[in-house]
């Protein structure tokens, strides 16, 4: 017997096969096919001429060709991880970064974008082909492609330089969180806090082989304690060792204090954006969304800030009184904040997760969802059955069929948590929508959730913040799923500005609060009785429990971060300290204790991804309301406001910039009301 053994990687089918995916295939295949493509590309640039056809066209198709082989890699290295599997993951993501570098500094491919651009050609070219253009050369641009001789050298620099900076500032984080635990043996000194955060206690001092409870800083422990714990002193003592991490205050050692990280990381970010021409930071980082400058979201978080203060000064003097009420002397400090506002908060609504659970039963739930996606769009959701090849058996696959009964779109859903998975819930596109030689490559996406797993013979039972997990991820689901757009790197989600792109996932996610939604899928798991209306009221009020202040403080972080990336001189940590202290004294209606270093562990703005953007959560939280807002006003399930959102947002997907899109759907520009009234704030 001569049976070759065949790449799944390279010889790609329709969906990919990810059962015979073995690990040692992985590397070998993303090599070759980033070699072949280099050797494409050379080809590729030093013809004479350049047009759609001889460039645009070989270069989708390799990116096509590549992403329908790291995909499923990346896919499976989330949902079924194995340490054999993680190795060769890893093993590609300089290779990888290294091939995406080397494009957008090939200054060949460049001047071919620019010779089509500059076309007659060009003219004639439809919205997606020339937003793919000039999508390629604004990031040619900011990629530095420009740059020569000493510039280049320096941009470069710089670009080391700031990856080793933010991840220097991700690890002495880490490092300061880790340094420090508070172990008891002695249960009244937890008094007040739930089981599920006792055992999670216990299970942290089992994991040192240690007696008791062991408290740390990781998020979820920090919460419980600050929320729950009626002991104040330990309350003060948690929320002084989180809130120093990675500073000069605390007990933790100063080896990690990130003060020196955080100057050089601005600086350098600075340096960057001058060099590309910028005046700073935050207008580079604006360059690529759809907010149109500094100013603009500046005065949009002053005004969403002034409209919320009155509502938050009222929160805190409701939950001061609240605590005197309970024998409180003096005033709340930030370590009591939590724990009153949870006391307020249980003895107002009296709601909680295991209220609700009977009414959110999975098939319900999914069904419920399908439904709405029906009504609104005027499509079928169907499960398909064929021999499509899963990774796990609790993974299902779906089609959606547009009302003339052709398949536009199909998914994996895989809900449940499960060992070897990672947590969280996600979309990830697995194949891109992509018109060639007259055929469609219909789309395919993941949604990953990790909800409840079901026990036995019942119904996996979730709670609400799960159903609204799913109901998120499926609208950027739609987003990929229902694009019209032709040309794969403006298609669906890509090409979207990235403080645009949370508008159909968050858009969701008001169905889950809609008493008309509600009643095709809460209904109770044994009886079918619907979600009763006092239950419901309960939930609503609950919602918007002192959203105002929750409001404020994201404004806080929003406006520090956008002002500090304006400053081009900061040469220490106490000019951020001060920049903070400002926005503060303009906007917080608490008052933060000394000792805080807050932004010492503010890794999105400092080694994330969000620098000059952390305003992007309100912004897009303006858009998805004030778009639901039209559905709100016309009915929500009104199936011609629906065929609006359809055509003019999920449809066009990146081809156009968001704010058309917008203005499409809405007729006018966005406006902040719809996000204060869903906020109970007017
Ligand atoms: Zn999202």
């Amino acid at each position: 017997m001569n049976k070759k053994v065949t790449n799944p990687l390279l010889e790609p089918g329709e969906l990919p096969q990810f059962s015979n995916i073995k690990p040692f295939m992985i590397k070998p295949a993303i090599e070759q096919l980033i070699e072949q493509n280099r050797t494409a590309i050379s080809a590729l640039t030093a013809q004479p001429r350049h047009d759609w056809d001889s460039l645009i066209k070989p270069l989708e198709l390799m990116n096509d060709r590549l992403d329908k082989a790291w995909s499923p890699v990346r896919h499976l290295n989330s949902v079924k991880s194995s340490p054999e599997l993680r190795d060769a993951y890893n093993s590609c993501l300089p290779v990888l970064s290294e091939y995406s570098t080397e494009i957008s500094q090939n200054h060949a491919l460049y001047q071919a974008y620019r010779e089509i651009e500059a076309s007659e050609e060009f003219e004639n070219f439809d919205a997606a082909q020339r937003k793919t253009i000039t999508d390629a050369l604004l990031n040619f641009r900011l990629g530095g492609v420009e740059l020569e001789g000493e510039a280049r050298e320096r941009y470069q620099q710089l670009q080391k330089d700031l990856s080793e900076l933010q991840s220097s500032f991700e690890n002495n984080l880490l490092d300061s969180t880790q340094a420090w635990q508070y172990l008891t043996e002695d249960p009244a000194e937890l008094r007040g806090m739930p089981e599920y955060a006792l055992s999670m206690l216990r299970q942290l001092a089992e994991q040192k082989n240690l007696p008791g409870y062991r408290l740390t800083l990781d998020m979820p422990c920090f919460l419980a304690v600050i929320t729950y714990a009626e002991n104040r002193d330990l309350r003060k003592e948690i929320y002084e060792a989180y809130v120093t991490r990675a500073s000069d205050q605390g007990i933790t050692d100063k080896i990690w204090d990130n003060a020196g990280n955080m100057q050089q990381i601005v600086a350098k970010r600075q340096e960057k954006a001058k060099l590309l021409g910028f005046a700073n930071y935050a207008e580079y980082s604006l360059e690529t969304k759809m907010a149109e400058s500094v100013e603009q979201v500046t005065e949009f978080l002053q005004d969403l800030a002034a409209h919320s203060r009155e509502a938050a000064i009222g929160e805190v003097d409701e939950r001061q009184a609240f605590a005197e009420s309970m024998g409180f002397e003096g005033s709340l400090q930030a370590w009591d904040y939590a724990y009153y506002s949870e006391k307020l908060k249980q003895q107002r609504y009296r709601i909680s997760d295991e209220d609700l659970k009977p009414y959110f039963s999975d098939n319900r739930v999914i069904n419920g969802l399908f439904e709405i996606v029906a009504r609104l769009y005027q499509v079928r959701i169907t499960g398909v059955d064929d021999e499509v090849d899963r990774w796990d058996d609790a993974v299902s696959f779906y089609q959606i069929e547009d009302r003339n009964g052709d398949v536009i779109g199909r998914f994996f859903l895989d809900l449940y948590a499960r060992e070897n998975k990672r947590g969280g819930a996600w979309m990830d596109e697995c194949i891109n929508r992509y018109r060639i030689d007259g055929k469609t490559q219909v789309p395919v996406a993941y949604l990953t959730c990790n909800l409840t797993p079901p026990i036995g013979k019942e119904p996996a039972l979730f709670t609400h913040d799960e159903v609204i997990t799913l109901f998120h991820e499926f609208g950027h689901g739609l987003h990929h799923m229902l694009t019209r757009v032709d040309v794969p790197d403006v298609a669906g989600i890509n090409g979207v500005e990235w403080d645009a792109v949370e508008l159909p996932s968050q858009f969701m996610e008001n169905f889950c609060w809609e008493r008309d939604a509600l009643i095709l899928f809460a209904r109770h798991y044994q009886t079918d009785e619907p979600l009763p209306d006092e239950l419901y009221r309960r939930m609503i009020d609950a919602k918007n429990f002192q959203s105002a202040l929750q409001m404020l403080r994201q404004i806080e972080f929003s406006l520090f971060d956008i002002r500090l990336h304006q400053q081009t001189d900061i040469s220490s940590a106490e000019q951020i300290q001060e920049i903070l202290d400002e926005v503060r004294s303009e906007v917080s209606v608490v008052t933060t204790p000394k000792i805080n270093r807050f932004q010492n562990g503010f890794s999105h703005i400092f080694a994330g991804g969000y620098a000059a953007g952390y305003y992007s959560y309100k912004w897009a939280e303006v858009l998805s309301a004030d778009a639901f807002a039209a559905f709100e006003e016309e009915g929500i399930f009104n199936p011609e406001t629906g065929q609006r959102f359809l055509q003019c947002v999920l449809e066009k997907g990146g081809s156009r910039p968001a704010l058309e899109s917008f203005r499409c759907f809405r007729g006018r520009d966005p406006q902040i009301d719809a996000l204060l009234k869903h906020s109970g704030i007017n």
